[in-house]
């Protein structure tokens, strides 16, 4: 590859390598395409449309990640074919890419004493009916720290916001409370840190460290889970900032008892407080979150590719950043507007992604599409056949592929209860067992359908099956 400039090009060069791995680099970043890294933006050079647009679809994400882990800040990548006119550097680009992933822990970082640069802001926070909980709670347990001590735990999936809260909290205490020690952490840096002071005998100063901090804030407990020593130092510290009535904010992929491994008394102290859970952002909160991307990048996004994008990308606010990306990335090497065609272009390869589920909208416009009713029947309480087998088939699908808790489907399917959930799907598990039939609405009226027949189409309707 002919590494544009110098030094931080190497290392940029190196960080995407390390991230999509040597071999992938080689192929896509090999012979012919440079970066380049111009003022707060990196360009990737390429020779030709087919490879800048297979780098757009696919890297675009750890483009991103790299040049933040080397620029600081939130540089914006653009990928440019070679021999084309070179783009003017934009005067200003902020807005946070991605999260900032754990860097390595050796043992110089116990020495550390500079105050991490953590780049999600409360402020950048696009709250929904999905967060408004979590976020309320954690901008309460930052505000009234003088209140009585009740740790919070906040729990969802990849890619759902929690380090994104963490990072706006730690960032948030800074700026309104500068003189209090406060300190973020992953589970993989705690657990890491602890195992580098235990070899070098130096547990004081670790203890030291996390038992006197003012506000702890530990991102991704569920690291710890098998770790049995490190949850028994954990529990210590927890249990000090407790006794000293300081504040903690934990962040988990999973509620705490669904962390099969993490040991009861953990467990039982992670739960002893305020628990909240971050869902997927719906129609409403997607449409907000690309808005509000565009913004920060000062790019132009019409309503309707915003419509569209946020109708056809479910699933994560990662899924929907990712599609993002790539739509500023395809306008850019077609030298086109942004416009909804374009945009049907760029996100078509996504929505066939095996990686990309469909959300629970899209599953229950789907299904309740087939039935002859509407997705506010489907989260209605009616139970006429038609509508409870509509929900059934729905809530079955929802539980198969995508990665929801019970209780995160009830709520997100009408306020139901995860027994609910549980029951409708097992039902539809054992008619698919006996090849049951169930009436579905044709161009001739509702027919008898075999239900496996039924789902299989669903499946492929959806993208989930072909
Ligand atoms: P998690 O830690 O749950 O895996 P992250 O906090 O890393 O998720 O979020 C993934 C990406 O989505 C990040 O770039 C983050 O800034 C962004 N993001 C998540 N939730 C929101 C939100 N509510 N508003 C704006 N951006 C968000
Ligand atoms: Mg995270």
């Amino acid at each position: 590859m002919n590494a544009t400039g110098t030094g931080k090009v190497c290392e940029l060069r190196d960080r995407v390598a390390q991230l999509i791995g040597d071999n992938r680099f080689r192929t896509w970043f090999g012979d012919g395409t440079n970066l380049e890294i111009a003022g707060e933006e990196v360009f990737v050079n390429v020779t030709t449309r087919f490879i800048g647009d297979w780098i757009a679809t696919n890297y675009m994400n750890q483009l991103a990640e790299a040049s933040t882990d080397v620029m600081g800040g939130c540089p914006l990548v653009q990928i440019r074919l070679k021999g084309s006119p070179k783009a003017e550097p934009s005067p200003h680009s902020n807005g946070k890419i991605t999260a900032r992933p754990a860097p390595a822990a050796t043992p110089a970082r116990l020495k550390r004493t500079d105050r991490p640069v953590l780049r999600g802001e409360l402020a950048n926070f696009v709250v929904g009916p999905n967060n408004e909980l979590a976020y309320s709670a954690a901008r309460r347990a930052i505000k009234e720290l003088s209140e009585a001590y009740r740790p919070l735990l906040i729990h969802g999936g990849v890619g759902l916001g929690k380090t994104h809260l963490l990072h706006g909290c730690f960032n948030a205490v800074q700026r309104e409370h500068p003189l209090l020690n406060c300190v973020y952490v992953s589970g993989e840096e705690f657990t890491n840190e602890y195992v580098c002071a235990l070899k070098a005998r130096r547990e004081d100063v670790f203890r030291a460290r996390f038992r006197s901090v003012d506000i702890l804030l530990v991102d991704d407990i569920h690291f710890l889970e098998g770790k049995k020593a490190t949850q028994g130092e954990f529990l210590h510290t927890f249990n000090a900032i407790g006794a000293a009535g300081k504040a903690i904010i934990i962040s988990s992929d999973r509620h705490p008892r669904l962390l099969a491994t993490l040991g009861e008394p953990l467990a039982n102290r992670l739960t002893a407080g305020t628990v909240v859970e971050l869902l997927p952002p719906d129609y409403s909160t997607r449409c907000e979150i690309l808005r509000r991307r565009a913004q920060a990048f000062k790019k132009e996004l019409p309503a309707d590719v915003i419509d569209y994008v946020a109708r056809q990308i479910g699933g994560t606010v990662r899924d929907l950043e990712g599609a993002f990306h790539r739509l500023i990335a395809v306008a850019a090497l077609s030298h086109t507007r942004l416009d909804l065609a374009l945009a049907k272009q760029a996100v078509a390869d996504l929505c066939g992604d095996q990686n990309q589920s469909p959300t629970v909208e899209k599953i229950e416009d789907t299904v309740a599409a087939r039935f002859g009713i509407n997705r506010a029947a489907v989260h209605s309480a009616a139970r006429d056949r038609i509508v409870s087998g509509a929900r059934s088939v729905a809530m079955y699908l929802v539980r198969k592929h995508l990665r929801l808790s019970l209780p995160q489907i009830g709520r997100s399917m009408g306020n139901k209860n995860h027994t609910t959930v549980l029951i409708a799907s097992r039902r539809v598990e054992d008619q698919l067992v006996r090849d049951a039939e169930v009436a579905v609405k044709t161009a001739a009226g509702y027919q008898e359908l075999s239900l496996r027949t039924l789902v299989h189409e669903l499946e492929v309707e959806l993208g989930l099956a072909s």
